[in-house]
């Protein structure tokens, strides 16, 4: 599985509709402070279902959504897509049926996060185990923050565990696990 393009719309600082095309190999993203790059790596992050409002530097998830700044009102929703190559059919069953797969996220105030998968809904739940499993594999992605590696130095035991059982990628068995036992 390969990320091949990222499409941003009302997602932080992207107000206006935004694509950006991942070539194979090393993507750098470079510009001056507070440009977005962090807001673009969080982007990814958020598509492929993160829960975690503070993951997103946010108080509350609906603060992805674009804010409004001095010349440009609010926005009432933030959406991000993301394209994955998927031409080697590596993809967890469910989501394996077709040559590329379309992740779309949308959230909109007030009423939550919504998501697609190749134009059907889909699960906040049904796309976190399918990256969660995906990152299982040999070709594994990985997403380093901003700030992590200082974040894994200064941890505390518990924390770091975390950390490095995410680093596994056994997140996904976790999950199983855990809904196994309220079942
Ligand atoms: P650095 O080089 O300092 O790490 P960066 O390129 O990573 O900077 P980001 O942190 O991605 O920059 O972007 C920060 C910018 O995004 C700030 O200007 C902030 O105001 C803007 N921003 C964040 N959330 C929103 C939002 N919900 N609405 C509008 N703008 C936002
Ligand atoms: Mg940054």
């Amino acid at each position: 599985m390969q990320f091949v393009r990222l499409r941003l719309q009302g997602f932080k600082s992207f107000v206006d509709p935004t694509e950006l095309v991942i070539a194979p190999g090393l993507t750098g993203v470079v510009g001056p402070n507070g440009c977005g790059k962090s807001n673009l790596l969080e982007a990814l992050r958020w598509v492929m279902g993160e829960s975690s409002a503070r993951a997103m530097r946010g108080g509350a998830m609906e603060d992805v959504i674009f804010a409004g700044a001095a010349s440009r009102p609010p926005r009432s929703f933030a959406e991000v897509s993301l394209l994955i190559d998927n031409a080697e059919r590596r993809a967890p069953p469910g989501f394996n049926d077709s040559d590329t797969i379309e992740i779309v996220r949308r959230i909109t105030r007030e009423a939550g996060s919504a998501y697609k998968a190749n134009g059907k809904e889909v699960r906040a739940r049904d796309v976190r185990m399918m990256f969660a499993d995906a990152a299982t594999g040999a070709h594994s992605p990985a997403l380093v923050r901003q700030g992590q590696i200082s974040e894994l130095i200064n941890a505390r035991p518990k924390a770091r565990r975390a950390i490095l059982e995410d680093a596994a990628g056994i997140g996904g068995l976790y999950q199983r696990r855990h809904e196994a036992e309220l079942k």
